[in-house]
């Protein structure tokens, strides 16, 4: 195993998936949006570990942030194996009704439109048909995309199942490229993206009885970005305590 980028890698989900996937033996590309203290602190982790990282800024919402974001990470560490496409946001909570079309921009550019674009820039640096020996893309989904999300975020769960789509079809497109496409659908995890009391309120819900951890996210990633999962492409796995 050598290189992977994980998007969103400062903090919950993508923090713990850095640091996994270093345990594993990758060297660690990072990506943030803004917290540029909270991703040095997972590059030191990926460091402790004796692997090698590098932090980089962009917004996802950008494409050019997310080439040159490629771009930095491949000088730094070298050829990408590995893709974690995990930078996301929710939606503040309210019904369909209730909705405008900046709100709808935000959610879907930044979940589903930079997903594509995430993926896109992955296959043109891993697939064989651009020189490149092949890889492994991640997504990270939601169970949202399955459940809808109703009277909270239905547009956040709707950008997630383009993403659950993103992984069929494009496992598909790039199967004899050396690409595997995989996704995982987190349930209820315990990191920052929730409006305050919403783990309190929801927390023992699954079946369960608690919300999960980001490691036990990281896990999951890092069995699927291996070659442990060398016969799977095409799918999304739930990691969500069983609802
Ligand atoms: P989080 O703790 O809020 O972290 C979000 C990460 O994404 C941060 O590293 C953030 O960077 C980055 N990010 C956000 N917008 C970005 C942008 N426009 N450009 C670049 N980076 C951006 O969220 P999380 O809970 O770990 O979620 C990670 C993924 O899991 C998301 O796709 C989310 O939808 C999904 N998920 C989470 C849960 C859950 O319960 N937590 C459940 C299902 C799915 P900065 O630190 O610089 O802001």
């Amino acid at each position: 195993m050598t290189v992977v980028l994980v998007t969103g890698g400062s903090r919950g989900i993508g923090a713990a998936a850095a640091v996994a996937l270093a345990a594993d033996g990758w060297d660690v590309g990072i990506g943030y949006r803004s917290r540029k203290d909270e991703a040095a602190k997972v590059a030191k982790a990926v460091e402790d570990q004796g692997r090698r990282a590098v932090a980089v800024q962009g917004d996802v919402t950008e494409p050019e942030d997310i080439e040159r974001l490629f771009t930095e990470v491949t000088e730094a560490l070298g050829p990408l194996k590995a893709v974690i496409n995990n930078a996301g946001i929710v939606s503040p909570s309210g019904r369909v009704d209730e909705y405008d079309a900046e709100r709808l921009d935000t959610v879907f550019r930044t979940n589903a439109i930079s997903a594509f674009l995430v993926a896109g820039a992955a296959v043109r640096r891993m697939s064989t048909k651009y020189g490149a020996d092949g890889g492994v893309i991640v997504n990270v989904s939601s169970r949202a995309a399955v459940l809808g999300s109703a009277g909270e975020y239905v547009d956040y769960a709707a950008s997630k199942a383009a993403v659950d789509a993103l992984t069929i079809g494009l496992a598909n497109e790039v199967a004899k490229e050396g690409i595997r496409v995989l996704g995982v659908r987190p349930g209820l995890i315990e990191t920052d993206i929730h409006e305050p009391g919403r783990l309190d309120r929801l927390g023992t819900t699954p079946p369960l009885g608690r919300p999960g951890k980001p490691e036990e996210v990281a896990e999951l990633i890092a069995f699927l970005a291996s070659s442990r999962s060398s016969y799977m492409t095409g799918t999304t796995i739930d990691v969500s305590g069983g609802r």
